[in-house]
């Protein structure tokens, strides 16, 4: 019988691909997988650490796993990821019923890790060095990028995939523990990159999102005085037979290269859409952080995108109650909301991360309150800037990439609501046929609220099968009227 693997995953889009991979890697050598992780052989949790709350979580479900380990001592449990590297011993000790702790430089390791626990029964540790542990060079190599044979079944999707152009990242913001548990920045080798997007398109893959901590930093040096930059690796891929959309994220605003938005305006299968996080709108909060620009730096980028990229939509990430944010620097921030137009934000509460410089210099002066109030605040002031966003688009056409069944569609069986993005990354929910799954198709939008467009596909597209030529010209003659990107 086949042994059954469990692996949860509370991350980034990093964790998400990562254990993407790791289960690949396992189905190939014979795992199947299961929900229920009372029946699984192997137990896997993979674990961002970028805040205390996805680790808060995972060693709360360790906890509950100890007596299930003590009746079925043969059951192999495993955390892998950014807490595993960044905890390392401290995993056993908080959960000596772990037998693998890998980092997230590791992962290829995980079969033989694997074997190895169930040959010796002793627990077993691969980590990366620490930055200060070694020299560059050495750090870097125990840091390896891990990007095996993809699996189409172990995606959310099997039509949209992420790719990793970069490993690590060097920037070094003073609250972030990313530079320390995924090691210093390192750029895929485009050829590599092109041939991986290459495999995932022939596997019926549309749309590929291409990762890195600052994806916009992507630089690959080729040793002969020629370097592969984010837009040279754009334009490669583009024209994958196959390929309908290209997205990247995240960007740092100090990377944002006209060349890039050049690229972005005049690709057809580039997505209009940056998530470029600015983080705050204090100066003096921005230098704390170490963010290396300032606000008037960040909104002439902002003007820059959108006069380079017409039409672009832009979303940030924020942290509220960074230490010392007094409510006067708070308020710089609502005010950069309220102005800057973003089509979303994600905020975040400041928390303290063992390891980082704020940990180090600052104090988390902030109460815990008055960090859940500013981020209710920012959060209430972004909805107002979105939903009017998205008022602005009732009556247009939008192209939408079908994903699936609306969130209420599955939770209350009301299965003709389908969701989907356009080429902005807005959501867009509206009534249609699961044939349209993983298509494209003209969506007239009439309502929406803050968070979702709504509105009915455009006539005509339903009345054709799947995947016939007829419904691709339809869409294509839309889109040509509409001067909206051909796919
Ligand atoms: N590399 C990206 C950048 O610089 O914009 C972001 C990567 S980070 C994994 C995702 C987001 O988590 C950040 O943009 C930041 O808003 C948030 N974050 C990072 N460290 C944090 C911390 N210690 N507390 C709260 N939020 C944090
Ligand atoms: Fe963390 Fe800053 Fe690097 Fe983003 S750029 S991963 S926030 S150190």
């Amino acid at each position: 019988m086949p042994k059954k693997l469990y692996l949860e995953t509370v991350g980034c889009q990093m964790n998400v691909l990562d254990s993407e991979l790791v289960v690949g890697t396992l189905r190939r050598q014979g795992f199947e997988l299961t929900t229920d992780v009372q029946k699984a052989d192997v137990i896997l949790y993979n674990t961002g650490s970028v805040r205390q709350h996805a680790e808060d979580k995972i060693y709360s479900a360790l906890g509950t796993l100890r007596s299930h380990k003590r009746r079925y001592p043969e059951k192999i449990i495993g955390v892998l990821g950014c807490m595993a590297q960044k905890d390392q011993e401290r995993v056993r000790r908080r959960a000596p019923h772990v037998d693998i702790v890998c980092g997230p430089g590791q992962l290829a390791k995980m079969p033989e890790l694997i074997a190895e626990v169930e040959r010796t029964r002793r627990p077993q540790m691969a980590v990366s060095l620490g930055r200060a542990e070694a020299s560059r060079p050495e750090v870097t190599g125990s840091f390896e990028s891990y990007d095996p044979m993809r699996d189409p079944a172990m995606r959310p999707t099997a039509f949209q995939a992420f790719v990793r152009t970069q490993f690590g990242c060097d920037k070094f913001c003073t609250y972030c523990i990313v530079p320390s548990v995924r090691g210093p920045e390192q750029s895929r080798h485009p050829e590599e990159i092109g041939a991986e997007v290459r495999q995932i398109v022939n596997q019926g893959c549309k749309e590929i999102t291409l990762t890195g901590q600052t994806v916009n930093s992507y630089k690959f040096p080729h040793g002969d005085g020629r370097t592969t930059r984010l837009s040279d690796l754009i334009c490669r891929i583009h024209d994958t037979p196959g390929l309908e959309r290209i997205k990247f994220i995240t960007n740092f605003p100090r990377d944002m290269t006209d060349d890039l938005l050049d690229a972005v305006a005049t690709l057809p299968k580039v997505c209009r859409y940056l998530h470029v996080p600015v983080q705050s709108g204090c100066n003096e909060v921005l230098r704390r952080m170490k963010r290396l620009y300032s606000v008037e730096f960040y909104q002439d980028m902002l003007n820059r995108c959108r006069e380079r990229v017409p039409g672009v939509a832009i979303s940030s990430d924020f942290i509220v109650g960074f230490c010392g944010e007094s409510e006067e620097s708070f308020q710089k921030t609502c005010d950069l909301v309220a102005t800057a137009g973003f089509k979303n934000s994600f905020i975040f509460k400041y928390s303290p991360r063992p390891g980082t410089k704020a940990e180090d210099l600052f104090a988390d002066d902030v109460p815990e309150e008055v960090k859940k109030r500013r981020n209710n605040d920012l959060l209430a002031i972004q909805g107002k800037v979105s939903f009017e966003d998205h008022r602005r688009k009732i009556g247009e056409t939008v192209e939408v990439l079908v994903e699936g069944p609306s969130k209420t569609a599955l939770k209350y069986d009301e299965l003709p609501q389908f969701t989907g993005r356009t080429v902005t990354d807005h959501i867009v929910v509206f009534d249609g046929d699961k044939r349209l799954i993983g298509q494209t198709v003209p969506v007239h939008i009439d309502d929406a609220s803050a968070f979702t467009l709504f509105g009915v596909v455009a006539t005509g597209v339903l009345a054709y099968g799947r995947n016939e030529p007829q419904e691709r010209t339809l869409v294509a003659a839309r889109t040509e009227r509409l001067s909206l990107p051909m796919i």
